[in-house]
């Protein structure tokens, strides 16, 4: 028999053995709520039902400038239509950003705001390319069996059913193949094809190595609801697919469809439900980069997946301006996982064209993590990772075997995804002393700088 609980009353102070929180600490449940959208102009007729109706924020997304003009109207700084006009010119990505998003952006000081820096490209703050970066920088293609499938680790495969999102993100790692043609860049295009689909399944059964599917894209939100029940349902039937995850920037963009779109929701409710029965395990992965984009409607979003028992976890792009200062960093965790929503990994940006102006350094990384450990749980606490360009896969950022914080350059292995090699990461020059970003500026001393590096890196890795 278990004893009642012995209340005790006695008049002993309670000895506190750290001073009271200071109210930042709790801004994480500090969320945005009511009509904030209405201070768009456009936006201001627009009640609550339609703004929270996804078909209505996919249909009204922007994706020209004269659109935006529209909309925002007089709220942008003079100059500022302008910049960003030659910044699309620029830009290997296409422009397609939610309502949802453009109201949460102050277009006052379109300049400094983290939302407007993820999707906007602006002329004025673009700088040049490292030398030394390439398209597609993770070599998905050359790990390609099949046109949309990656088989680099061992175990696991990365699926591309589509090449198209609710919005485009500037720093894509795969604007090779994300979003329409640009001025800049012809993209490989992978249009969801059921047939090309049958072939990536077939090559999953082919391989029984293969237990963990990732599908990505493009995004899980764009594929239609009797879609996501045909895959989920395809990869399911594979005796050795023993966990999926889906992929999709919706919920940071776009909460509202979790809200609204009852036939999507069912359909990946009821692949997860039979994943369990099969005790197969399938979940959400979704791509939050700062506290601003997680208002009220998300937090009612992200309660109704976990009323349904759907895991939701989080993949961070570590962007300059966006998320590289510890304060905003511990800020997205903490808010992450106010939610319920597990923060899994935040990357390192990858080396892709065009957005050298969002890339940190590996140094940053290793700083901002040290200061986010500890603030909460580590099951809420990301693992920051290096994407090792070349196809090496994800390392954690400070387990390098060698880094010259003075040249950026920062050497890892990756023994158990290619044995034997060895994968640079460059830092961007802009966080590099004059000095050596001169260096970076002569083939001659971009080779010493390497071969510097990896010498002394072999010379530790085995
Ligand atoms: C990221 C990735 C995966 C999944 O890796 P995890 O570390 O398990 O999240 C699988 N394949 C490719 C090609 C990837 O880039
Ligand atoms: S949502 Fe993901 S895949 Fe789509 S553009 Fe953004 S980063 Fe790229």
């Amino acid at each position: 028999m278990p004893q009642p609980l012995k209340i005790v009353h006695d008049s002993e102070p309670i000895v506190p053995k750290k001073a009271p929180v200071e109210a930042s600490t709790l801004a994480h449940k500090d969320l945005r709520r009511g009509l904030w959208w209405q201070k768009i102009p456009a936006y201001r007729g627009i009640d609550e039902a339609t703004f929270l109706d996804h078909g209505w924020q996919a249909r009204s997304s922007i994706t020209r400038v004269s659109k935006l003009v529209e909309t925002i109207q007089e709220l942008v700084p003079a100059g500022f239509v302008e910049d960003l006009e030659s910044g699309m010119k620029q830009a290997p990505m296409s422009v397609r950003v939610s309502p949802y998003i453009v109201g949460l952006i102050d277009w006052e000081r379109p300049y400094e705001d983290p939302l407007r820096t993820q999707f906007f490209p602006l002329a004025s703050r673009l700088l040049p390319d490292h030398p030394k970066l390439g398209l597609d920088s993770l070599h998905e293609q050359a790990d390609a069996p099949v046109p949309g499938l990656t088989h680099r680790y061992p175990d696991k495969a990365l699926f591309l059913p589509l090449d198209t999102c609710p919005v485009y993100c500037r720093f894509c790692t795969r604007s090779y193949a994300i979003g329409l043609d640009t001025d800049e860049v012809e993209k490989v295009h992978l249009r969801p094809n059921e047939d090309r689909w049958r072939r990536a399944y077939n090559y999953i059964a082919s391989r029984p190595e293969l237990e963990d599917i990732v599908i990505s894209g493009g995004d899980a939100y764009q594929l239609r609801a009797q879609h996501i029940e045909e895959i989920g349902e395809a990869l399911l039937a594979i005796p050795n697919v023993r966990r999926m995850r889906f992929a999709t920037k919706g919920p940071a963009v776009m909460p509202m469809k979790i809200l609204t779109d009852d036939a999507w929701l069912d359909a990946l409710t009821r692949v997860v439900d039979k994943g369990r029965k099969l005790h197969k395990d399938v979940v959400l992965h979704t791509h939050f980069n700062n506290p601003n984009e997680i208002t009220g409607i998300t937090e009612a979003a992200m309660g109704r997946l976990f009323e349904r028992g759907i895991v939701v976890r989080n993949q961070s792009v570590l962007i300059r301006g966006v998320n590289d200062s510890v304060e905003t960093m511990t800020l997205l965790v903490k808010r992450l996982g106010h939610l319920n929503v597990h923060a899994y990994y935040v990357y390192v940006h990858d080396m892709v064209r065009g957005v050298e102006d969002l890339r940190t350094s590996v140094d940053t990384a290793i700083h901002i993590e040290k200061h986010v450990r500890g603030s909460t749980a580590g099951f809420n606490t990301p693992t920051f990772v290096v994407d090792a360009p070349g196809g090496g896969g994800k390392r954690d950022a400070h387990s390098y075997e060698y880094y010259d914080r003075d040249t950026g350059v920062s050497v890892y292995a990756a023994p158990s995804v290619k044995p034997g090699e060895l994968f640079i990461y460059l830092d961007p020059l802009h966080q590099l002393s004059t000095h050596q970003q001169r260096r970076w500026g002569d083939a001659v001393e971009q080779r010493v700088m390497i071969d510097d590096a990896l010498s002394k890196a072999r010379a530790r890795a085995w």
